[in-house]
């Protein structure tokens, strides 16, 4: 996946202000000389090779061709039911699971792609159902069963008639929830990086750096915290990776495209467990308890890596960073408590 959609038309969508302009245009590094698009459906990719590969593995199955705009086809109202429950739809998307369906559908050898999903860890019915709560909010259990039967309408398979039924599907639900994997970088944030590394006179150079300060803020006004990745996907390798808070490996996308590298943050032992952190750098530094907090309402699970063992013995108290980002009530601070005693 690599961004096709220009940092400044990013940033005029995300502000809802399509009058704005970016300085340094020369350091988008988007071609749209290379983009390509689906003959029958247009829908737009990259470059040739995409178009091609997505075309092969699971289009065929998905291509709207002329009802591509018709509100009434199944994979539109699949679609715009889960743009009503969820937000933001950049990840974890209801369209990695048709892709799912659809690679399978599309594959001759069929049983080579489920034996490759069954891979991603499988969770107990209670794990699912809080991944679910957690991903679509209160009312989940009647907007999965929608989900479900849009899903159905628009993709059964007899191949994978168990992946529609409502534990099946909830099971995909979840699979996809916990194994989800924000994928690539936005040209946006490509177009930062690049002004960041411009040799500038001190005063263009402190100008720049308050424009983009000011359009990072701006953004997150108006469209809540900016996400930085293209879509989502599924990683084998980069799933069984489990977490540490002082993790000896990171994943990234240097490449700006579905390239996935794991690089080692220092010398590994052979036999040695390779660890990755599921939280960022800000979120490692605040204390056990907090991080655990995160760990257990977006993971399900309680860390028990070196650092947390150490300070095991640490007051179970929320750091002062938490309570002032999130600004959490006493009330459900002791609603957290109690479920930990
Ligand atoms: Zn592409
Ligand atoms: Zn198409
Ligand atoms: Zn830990």
């Amino acid at each position: 996946i690599t961004a096709w959609e220009t940092a400044e038309k990013t940033a005029q969508r995300l502000l809802g202000k399509s009058s704005l302009v970016l300085p340094h245009p020369e350091q988008c590094s988007i071609r749209k000389d290379l983009h390509q698009q689906c003959p029958r459906c247009q829908v737009t990719y990259c470059s040739a090779e995409c178009r091609q590969a997505a075309l092969e593995q699971y289009h065929q199955v998905l291509c709207l061709g002329p009802s591509r705009d018709d509100p009434t086809h199944p994979l539109n109202k699949l679609q715009e039911a889960w743009r009503n429950m969820h937000y933001p739809p950049e990840t974890s998307s209801i369209m990695l699971m048709a892709r799912m369906v659809a690679t399978v559908k599309q594959a001759k050898d069929k049983e080579w792609w489920i034996k490759a999903f069954s891979q991603f860890c499988s969770k107990t019915a209670n794990e699912e159902e809080e991944v679910v709560h957690k991903l679509l909010g209160d009312k989940f259990k009647g907007q999965l069963e929608l989900l479900r039967l849009l899903f159905t309408e628009a993709l059964y398979d007899e191949h994978l008639s168990r992946w529609f039924t409502p534990e099946g599907f909830r099971s995909l639900f979840a699979l996809v929830g916990t194994n989800g994997q924000g994928i690539g970088t936005s040209s946006l944030s490509q177009w930062v990086h690049a002004c960041d590394a411009l040799d500038l006179p001190m005063l263009q150079r402190e100008e720049l750096d308050a424009f983009i300060d000011q359009l990072y803020k701006d953004i997150e006004k108006e469209s809540g915290e900016f996400l930085n990745c293209e879509g989502s996907g599924l990683y084998v390798l980069q799933s069984c990776s489990n977490h540490s808070c002082i993790p000896n490996a990171e994943t990234s996308f240097p490449e700006n495209n579905f390239l996935l590298h794991l690089t080692a943050l220092e010398d590994i032992e052979a036999g040695e467990e390779i660890c990755i952190s599921y939280l960022d750098c800000c979120q490692r530094e605040r204390s056990r308890h907090s991080r655990n907090k995160i760990l257990r309402e977006n993971y399900l699970f309680t860390c028990s890596c070196p650092k947390c063992l150490a300070q095991a013995d640490d007051a179970d108290v929320t750091s002062d960073e938490e309570e002032e980002g999130e600004g959490e009530t006493d009330d459900a601070e002791l609603e957290d408590e109690m479920t930990d005693v």
